[in-house]
Protein backbone atom coordinates (compact mmCIF):
# COMPACT_ATOMS: atom_id res chain seq x y z
CA UNK A 1 0.00 0.00 0.00
CA UNK A 2 1.12 3.49 -0.70
CA UNK A 3 0.53 5.94 2.58
CA UNK A 4 0.44 9.93 2.15
CA UNK A 5 1.05 12.14 4.65
CA UNK A 6 1.36 15.60 3.90
CA UNK A 7 0.64 18.95 5.54
CA UNK A 8 2.58 21.86 7.13
CA UNK A 9 5.60 22.46 8.68
CA UNK A 10 5.57 21.37 12.26
CA UNK A 11 2.44 19.09 11.88
CA UNK A 12 4.18 15.90 13.35
CA UNK A 13 4.06 14.15 9.42
CA UNK A 14 7.53 12.72 10.03
CA UNK A 15 6.92 11.31 13.89
CA UNK A 16 3.64 10.28 12.86
CA UNK A 17 4.83 8.41 9.45
CA UNK A 18 8.06 6.62 11.63
CA UNK A 19 5.69 5.33 13.37
CA UNK A 20 3.32 3.96 11.08
CA UNK A 21 6.08 2.63 8.96
CA UNK A 22 7.03 0.46 11.81
CA UNK A 23 3.68 -0.63 12.78
CA UNK A 24 2.97 -1.96 9.00
CA UNK A 25 6.47 -2.72 8.80
CA UNK A 26 7.36 -1.06 5.49
CA UNK A 27 9.84 1.22 4.43
CA UNK A 28 8.99 5.54 5.46
CA UNK A 29 10.21 7.93 2.75
CA UNK A 30 10.91 11.46 4.36
CA UNK A 31 10.37 13.34 1.08
CA UNK A 32 11.52 16.91 2.82
CA UNK A 33 15.04 15.57 3.17
CA UNK A 34 15.35 14.94 0.18
CA UNK A 35 14.55 19.07 -0.57
CA UNK A 36 17.05 19.77 2.14
CA UNK A 37 19.64 17.18 0.99
CA UNK A 38 19.82 19.51 -2.51
CA UNK A 39 19.41 22.76 -0.52
CA UNK A 40 22.89 21.79 1.92
CA UNK A 41 24.39 21.39 -1.34
CA UNK A 42 23.57 24.33 -2.95
CA UNK A 43 24.40 26.32 -0.22
CA UNK A 44 28.07 24.95 -0.08
CA UNK A 45 28.28 25.06 -3.52
CA UNK A 46 27.19 28.62 -3.81
CA UNK A 47 24.15 28.15 -5.90
CA UNK A 48 21.81 30.95 -5.30
CA UNK A 49 18.63 29.25 -4.07
CA UNK A 50 16.62 31.50 -7.23
CA UNK A 51 19.39 29.68 -9.73
CA UNK A 52 16.69 27.42 -11.10
CA UNK A 53 18.25 25.54 -14.01
CA UNK A 54 21.39 25.02 -11.72
CA UNK A 55 20.07 23.78 -8.90
CA UNK A 56 17.78 21.71 -11.55
CA UNK A 57 21.08 20.06 -12.67
CA UNK A 58 22.31 19.65 -9.20
CA UNK A 59 19.65 17.53 -8.18
CA UNK A 60 19.02 15.52 -10.90
CA UNK A 61 22.85 14.32 -10.79
CA UNK A 62 22.39 13.70 -6.83
CA UNK A 63 22.25 10.50 -5.62
CA UNK A 64 20.10 10.40 -2.29
CA UNK A 65 20.35 7.69 -0.05
CA UNK A 66 18.71 6.25 3.56
CA UNK A 67 19.56 4.07 6.11
CA UNK A 68 18.51 2.94 9.66
CA UNK A 69 18.92 4.74 12.11
CA UNK A 70 19.12 5.11 16.37
CA UNK A 71 15.59 5.70 17.69
CA UNK A 72 13.61 5.10 14.59
CA UNK A 73 15.12 8.18 12.60
CA UNK A 74 16.62 7.54 8.89
CA UNK A 75 20.07 8.25 8.70
CA UNK A 76 20.80 10.66 5.29
CA UNK A 77 23.63 10.34 2.99
CA UNK A 78 24.47 12.75 -0.28
CA UNK A 79 26.33 9.92 -2.53
CA UNK A 80 28.51 8.53 0.50
CA UNK A 81 28.23 11.52 3.06
CA UNK A 82 26.30 11.55 5.81
CA UNK A 83 23.66 14.55 5.75
CA UNK A 84 21.40 13.70 8.34
CA UNK A 85 22.18 16.40 11.17
CA UNK A 86 23.55 18.94 8.41
CA UNK A 87 20.03 19.05 6.50
CA UNK A 88 18.46 20.14 9.65
CA UNK A 89 20.38 23.61 10.26
CA UNK A 90 18.61 26.88 10.38
CA UNK A 91 20.15 28.14 7.62
CA UNK A 92 18.92 25.00 5.53
CA UNK A 93 15.30 25.60 6.98
CA UNK A 94 15.53 29.02 5.84
CA UNK A 95 16.44 28.47 1.78
CA UNK A 96 14.60 25.52 1.56
CA UNK A 97 11.42 26.49 0.58
CA UNK A 98 12.72 28.54 -2.16
CA UNK A 99 15.00 25.70 -3.47
CA UNK A 100 11.95 23.83 -4.02
CA UNK A 101 9.53 25.69 -5.85
CA UNK A 102 11.80 25.08 -8.66
CA UNK A 103 9.73 23.04 -11.36
CA UNK A 104 13.19 21.27 -12.58
CA UNK A 105 14.22 20.33 -8.54
CA UNK A 106 10.78 18.63 -8.31
CA UNK A 107 10.87 16.91 -10.92
CA UNK A 108 14.09 15.35 -10.19
CA UNK A 109 12.84 14.71 -6.70
CA UNK A 110 9.28 13.10 -7.49
CA UNK A 111 11.26 10.98 -10.07
CA UNK A 112 13.25 9.46 -7.36
CA UNK A 113 9.84 9.63 -5.46
CA UNK A 114 7.66 7.59 -7.91
CA UNK A 115 10.54 4.77 -8.37
CA UNK A 116 10.56 4.54 -4.55
CA UNK A 117 6.67 4.11 -4.19
CA UNK A 118 7.03 1.53 -7.35
CA UNK A 119 8.58 -0.98 -5.18
CA UNK A 120 5.80 -1.42 -3.18
CA UNK A 121 4.51 -0.75 0.04
CA UNK A 122 5.59 2.57 1.34
CA UNK A 123 4.90 5.54 3.98
CA UNK A 124 5.55 9.02 2.46
CA UNK A 125 5.74 12.44 3.75
CA UNK A 126 5.91 15.84 1.97
CA UNK A 127 3.68 18.10 0.80
CA UNK A 128 2.35 16.83 -2.68
CA UNK A 129 2.17 13.42 -1.99
CA UNK A 130 -1.59 12.84 -2.34
CA UNK A 131 -1.47 15.41 -5.23
CA UNK A 132 1.21 14.76 -7.41
CA UNK A 133 3.65 12.24 -6.59
CA UNK A 134 1.30 9.51 -5.56
CA UNK A 135 -2.20 10.56 -7.00
CA UNK A 136 -3.34 7.04 -6.60
CA UNK A 137 -2.07 6.78 -2.87
CA UNK A 138 -3.90 4.17 -0.87
CA UNK A 139 -4.74 6.30 2.02
CA UNK A 140 -4.03 10.03 2.36
CA UNK A 141 -3.80 11.91 4.93
CA UNK A 142 -3.30 15.86 5.67
CA UNK A 143 -2.05 16.12 8.86
CA UNK A 144 -2.52 20.15 10.61
CA UNK A 145 -2.11 21.64 13.53
CA UNK A 146 -2.38 25.34 14.95
CA UNK A 147 0.43 27.82 14.04
CA UNK A 148 1.11 28.25 17.73
CA UNK A 149 0.98 24.70 18.43
CA UNK A 150 3.08 23.18 15.44
CA UNK A 151 5.86 26.28 16.26
CA UNK A 152 5.97 24.75 19.89
CA UNK A 153 6.59 21.42 18.61
CA UNK A 154 9.56 22.86 16.51
CA UNK A 155 11.31 24.65 19.12
CA UNK A 156 11.30 21.66 21.42
CA UNK A 157 12.62 19.71 19.12
CA UNK A 158 15.63 22.55 18.40
CA UNK A 159 15.69 22.62 21.99
CA UNK A 160 16.85 19.17 22.29
CA UNK A 161 19.34 19.53 19.65
CA UNK A 162 20.80 22.50 21.86
CA UNK A 163 19.12 25.40 19.53
CA UNK A 164 17.66 28.01 21.55
CA UNK A 165 14.91 30.22 19.30
CA UNK A 166 12.03 31.99 20.65
CA UNK A 167 8.52 30.93 20.27
CA UNK A 168 7.68 33.73 18.17
CA UNK A 169 10.41 33.75 16.00
CA UNK A 170 10.15 30.52 15.05
CA UNK A 171 6.00 31.28 14.57
CA UNK A 172 7.03 33.47 12.27
CA UNK A 173 9.46 31.03 10.65
CA UNK A 174 7.11 28.48 10.09
CA UNK A 175 4.54 30.96 8.72
CA UNK A 176 6.50 32.13 6.39
CA UNK A 177 7.44 28.57 5.27
CA UNK A 178 4.09 27.58 4.76
CA UNK A 179 3.14 30.68 2.91
CA UNK A 180 6.00 30.20 0.53
CA UNK A 181 4.64 26.49 0.45
CA UNK A 182 1.31 27.14 -0.01
CA UNK A 183 1.66 30.07 -2.21
CA UNK A 184 4.27 28.26 -5.09
CA UNK A 185 2.94 27.02 -8.56
CA UNK A 186 4.50 23.79 -9.03
CA UNK A 187 2.48 21.49 -6.53
CA UNK A 188 1.64 23.78 -3.77
CA UNK A 189 0.87 22.95 -0.32
CA UNK A 190 -2.67 21.67 -0.19
CA UNK A 191 -4.66 18.57 1.30
CA UNK A 192 -5.86 16.38 -1.95
CA UNK A 193 -9.92 16.26 -2.41
CA UNK A 194 -9.85 12.99 -1.14
CA UNK A 195 -7.40 13.44 1.94
CA UNK A 196 -8.89 12.18 5.70
CA UNK A 197 -7.77 15.96 7.68
CA UNK A 198 -6.52 15.34 10.84
CA UNK A 199 -5.97 18.03 13.00
CA UNK A 200 -3.74 17.00 15.95
CA UNK A 201 -3.38 20.65 17.49
CA UNK A 202 -4.99 18.60 20.38
CA UNK A 203 -4.11 14.43 20.38
CA UNK A 204 -0.92 13.05 21.20
CA UNK A 205 1.06 11.45 19.17
CA UNK A 206 -0.13 7.47 20.11
CA UNK A 207 -3.71 8.70 19.03
CA UNK A 208 -3.19 9.79 16.01
CA UNK A 209 -1.09 7.16 14.93
CA UNK A 210 -3.90 4.71 16.10
CA UNK A 211 -6.66 6.77 14.33
CA UNK A 212 -4.39 6.67 10.96
CA UNK A 213 -3.66 2.69 11.49
CA UNK A 214 -7.66 2.57 11.83
CA UNK A 215 -7.76 4.05 8.26
CA UNK A 216 -4.94 1.95 7.00
CA UNK A 217 -6.23 -1.41 8.44
CA UNK A 218 -10.24 -0.63 7.12
CA UNK A 219 -8.75 0.19 3.65
CA UNK A 220 -6.36 -2.89 3.52
CA UNK A 221 -8.51 -5.34 4.89
CA UNK A 222 -11.80 -4.07 4.04
O1 LIG B 1 9.17 18.18 5.77
P1 LIG B 1 10.18 19.30 5.95
O2 LIG B 1 9.67 20.41 6.81
O3 LIG B 1 11.53 18.81 6.35
O4 LIG B 1 10.34 19.88 4.46
C1 LIG B 1 11.21 20.95 4.20
C2 LIG B 1 10.72 21.74 2.99
O5 LIG B 1 10.85 20.94 1.81
C3 LIG B 1 9.28 22.20 2.99
O6 LIG B 1 9.09 23.42 3.69
C4 LIG B 1 8.99 22.38 1.50
O7 LIG B 1 9.48 23.63 1.04
C5 LIG B 1 9.85 21.29 0.87
N1 LIG B 1 9.08 20.09 0.54
C6 LIG B 1 8.36 20.09 -0.63
N2 LIG B 1 7.71 18.97 -1.04
C7 LIG B 1 7.75 17.85 -0.29
C8 LIG B 1 8.46 17.82 0.93
C9 LIG B 1 9.09 18.99 1.34
O8 LIG B 1 8.32 21.09 -1.32
N3 LIG B 1 7.12 16.75 -0.74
Amino acid sequence: MIIAIDGPAGAGKSTISRLLADRFGWPYLDTGAMYRTVTLLALEQGIHPDAGPELGQLARNLEIGFQPGPGGVPRVFAGCREVTDAIRSQEVSANVSEVSAHARVREAMVAQQRAIAAAGDVVMDGRDIGTVVCPGADVKIFLTASNGERARRRRLELEGKGAQISQEQMEREIAARDDYDSSREVAPLKAAADAVIVDTTEMNIDKVVDMVSAIIREKRDG
